[in-house]
Formats: C-alpha cells, structure tokens, sequence
C-alpha cells in the first residue's frame, strides 16, 4: 500500500491523519453485498480501529489503521470484488448512483448498469489515471431519492420528455452551487461515449509539467463551457442535441433523506428499509449483524447512500416489523422522527489537524441531549471543523461551523450557528462564538420554535428560517423559553 501518494484516499494510495492511516474503498453506486460487508468487518477490526465510516460519496472508510493492508489483505479484497482491479486508477471518485436504483417505484431508468459500465471502463483504461482524484461522475434515475443535486463533476439525470427518455447532462461550474443543467439531452446508450470524450477532453488540456491537476470546473470554465463541448462534440459520431435549460434548471429536484424508513420497492411485496448510522459510522460488529440481517431478509444487499447512511432492500413487507426490531436492538434508528436521521459531521479534531473541535463527539452528545425531541422530519445539523466543509459540500438546515472561544486564560471549543439558505457557504450566520456548553439548549429552542411555527408539517428547518429575516429569527430563538412552552 502506497501512502500520501494523492491528496485523495483511495484503498491502495492510503493517506495519513492524526488518528493514523486512512483507508477509502470505492463501492460503484454504493451497492455492497453481505460477504463484502463482513470481509471489511474483519479487515477493520485486525488493521484499523474497529469501525467504518460511509463517506457522502457512498464509499467505506477504515480510519485509525496502524497495522498495514498488506498485499494479501488487498488481493483478498480484489477477489471479492472491492477494490479496483487496476490499482492505478483506485484513487478516481466512487461513482455516484441513487441508492435506490432499480428498486425505486417512481425511477425512469435503473441506472446500475451506467454505473457499472463507467467502472470497467476506468478499470482497463489506464491512462485514465491522469485523471484528477477529485473527478467525479453521478447517475441519477429520476426516482424518488434524487442524487443530481450532489456535488459532481459531470452529473446525468434521468428525464421524460414526450414519452422519451432521456439523460440531462450536468456540469459543474461553481463549487458553492449544485451541478448545472448543460441543456444537453442523450439517449441511455450516448453517456458513456459523452463521459469518455469529457474524460479525454481534460486529459488533453491537462498541463503535464505541473503536479497540481485541476478541477474539472476550474478548465471548464477557463476553456469557456461551450468551447469545451464543441470539443467532446468533435470526439463523437453522433449530433449532440441540445434543449433550453432555464425552466428545467429551476426544478431540478433535491430531496434528501427522504429514503429513511420503510418504503414499498417497485418489485410488488418487497420493501426497503433505510437505516440511521449516527454520524456515518458503525462499529464492527454492527455490520456484521446488518450484513446477517439483509441476508436472512432480504437478498443480501445493503445500499451505502451519500447522506452517509444506509439501505437493506428486498425485504418482504411482512417480515418488516422483525426486522425493525432488530435493527433497533443493534443501538441503530430507522425513523425520521429521530433527531440522528440527518447528524451529520466531519472527522474532526480527533482525527483532522485542521478541525477547531470534536464534531462528531459534540455530535453524538447533541443527538443524546436532543434524543427526546421527536421530529415529524429531518432537520439536517452539519457539524464542521473548519470551512472545507468535508462531510457536506451542500447547504444545510443548521450548520456548526468550529472555533476556539477565549475565555479569559482559558480556550474552550464553540461553534457559529448558520441557518438556511444564502450566497454564503454555510446559510445565514445567525449566532457566533457559541459555547459547547450553551449548544444544545440553542439548538433545542431553534427546533422547538420551528416545530411550532412552521407554516405546515412539510415545511423544512430551512425553509422556515429563509422566509424570516434575521432580526426575526433572533427573537424567535431567544430565551424565553417559557413562552415557547406554553404554545405547545
Ligand atoms: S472539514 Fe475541515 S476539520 Fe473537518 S475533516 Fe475536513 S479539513 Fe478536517
């Protein structure tokens, strides 16, 4: 195993943090089956620090390793078809698919097999590790969990038009905004040709005498978005065509957590369940028993989803309340009503240098404090160490951004509390230099405001927050509290 070969982890370029080697494992769509789960079980117990972390990529991360992956350990992972099987292009980012693919009641297309084509084609080009690590690829089908709103690359979302199916592609030109509508509409069989000509496009670009490789977006937009297309165009043997944007761009759907809980698959007496992993990470033996339990419910698969939880499919609809309960006994939720349902948080200071504070740790004890709060849906809170905001690159309900509070001759961890929606990274800043110790009390009457006045049962956090000016949203946070109370 090479290590701090790229600013990327992958499995075979593993990467140094403060908690030891980092390990990331591409899982293509997310999709792991039972035997694979528990492989990683076992490698992550012997070699790193006894859990996983799913990544918003949908990847495995093995953190805290001090006992090398050796070439057994790797080519025991290759047998069992994780890990890319060719190691030079490993560091490429996983390729994002809905979680739901091919068991969605409402998807326009299972988009599996893209996903799987894009994989082999990577696998035996191996030029195509000149590739950034940062290039990344998203299917979505057009289902109820959408994904073409996520931080991509190059996304192709799935579209009706007149009874036709088509993809629209998606590139990204702003980092701080989701992927953009090129107006570009292929037919299923034309992505991947267009995904390799985009491939070969940068490849072509790319200033070998330098060791920095751009982002995509950085030459897409040097180039100008149109010459770099007349260029993939000049690459195809087929017309690109191309429709307005500005109608669709506006609805382009975003719809996250909505795979929590139970819902019918499109395959009829089969349902999928979607389970809350606190903060992303299960503890060994936690994916053990999952992997036992999609296997004796279901068939054997468990879908990783980029909301850094997970999926167990296929199960039949009166088999489910068993299974709940056993996820339950195994410490884990499946109900958006929990306050875990939409936690998210970076490593933080236990494992980042960068981080100002413990996220996950202040994380699970906000979750415990607020563990009696029950929400009719998810309020997305992202705890983040610093402002490269790894755990989530979209906007938030709350976000907690880290910082070191002086107290006197004393430095304590406290975080700034944005809200919402706004053309700042993180929402609108409503309080800052929050003390850890003043948190969740916050956090408790921002929830319990928003519950009471929401406009209606859908209306999210966020969109509470948005249709009040800030002048507003800090009285209706402030401390009276017994006035709050007494409305509920
Ligand atoms: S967001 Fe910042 S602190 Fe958190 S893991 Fe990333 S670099 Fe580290």
């Amino acid at each position: 195993m090479q290590s701090g070969f790229t600013a990327c982890p992958g499995l075979f370029y593993a990467t140094p943090a403060r908690d030891g080697i980092l390990s990331r494992i591409r899982i293509p769509g997310g999709i792991i089956n039972s035997t694979q789960c528990c492989v990683l079980a076992d490698i992550a117990e012997y070699c790193g620090g006894g859990y996983v972390d799913v990544t918003n990529r949908a990847n495995l991360q093995i953190r805290e390793i001090y006992t090398t992956i050796d070439e057994k350990i790797l080519g025991r992972l290759q047998n069992i078809g994780l890990g890319s099987s060719n190691t030079d292009v490993d560091h490429i980012r996983n390729i994002m698919s809905s979680p739901t693919a091919g068991i969605d009641r409402q998807e326009l297309i299972d988009t599996r097999p893209l996903v799987q084509a894009w994989d082999k084609y990577i696998a035996v080009h191996p030029h195509l590790s000149g590739l950034p690590a940062k290039f990344s690829v998203c299917f979505d089908g057009g289902g109820t969990v959408r994904v073409c709103d996520r931080p991509n690359d190059i996304g192709f979302a799935a579209v009706l038009i007149d009874g036709n199916l088509y993809f629209r592609l998606h590139l990204s030109l702003n980092a701080s905004k989701p992927p953009m509508d090129t107006g570009i509409l292929l037919n299923p069989e034309e992505c991947l040709p267009v995904l390799v000509a985009l491939a070969e496009v940068y490849l072509n670009h790319l200033d070998t005498t330098s060791s920095r490789k751009p982002r995509l977006r950085e030459l897409l937009n040097t180039l100008g978005c149109k010459n770099y297309l007349q260029e993939v165009q000049r690459r195809l043997p087929f017309p690109l065509q191309s429709v307005g944007s500005q109608e669709y761009q506006n609805q382009i759907p975003t719809n996250q957590y909505k795979h929590i809980s139970i819902h019918p698959q499109r395959q009829s007496g089969l349902s999928y369940i979607g389970v809350i992993l606190p903060l992303g990470r299960l503890e060994t033996v936690q994916i053990r028993r999952l992997a036992d339990l999609a296997e004796r419910y279901g068939s054997g698969t468990i879908r990783l989803t980029p909301w850094q939880n997970l999926l167990i499919s296929d199960i039949p609809n009166q088999r489910l309340p068993d299974i709940q309960r056993e996820i339950e006994s195994l410490g884990l939720h499946w109900s958006v009503t929990n306050i875990r349902s939409a936690l998210v948080a970076c490593s933080g200071n236990t494992g980042c240098a960068s981080s100002a504070t413990d996220t996950k740790g202040h994380g699970r004890e906000l979750a415990a404090y607020l563990d009696h709060l029950k929400l009719s849906q998810p309020v997305n809170i992202h705890f983040t160490g610093c402002s490269k905001s790894c755990a989530q690159h979209t906007k938030s309900d709350i976000a907690l951004l880290g910082v070191s509070i002086n107290q006197g001759k004393a430095t304590v961890e406290g975080y700034h509390v944005y809200v919402g929606d706004s053309d700042q990274k993180f929402g609108r800043e409503v309080y800052q230099y929050v003390t850890l110790a003043e948190l969740p009390t916050l956090i408790e009457q921002m929830l319990r405001v928003y519950k009471i006045q929401r406009l209606t049962p859908d209306e999210s956090f966020g969109e509470f927050a948005n249709r009040h000016t800030m002048a507003q949203l800090k009285q209706l946070f402030s401390p009276n509290k017994a006035k709050v109370k007494s409305k509920e």
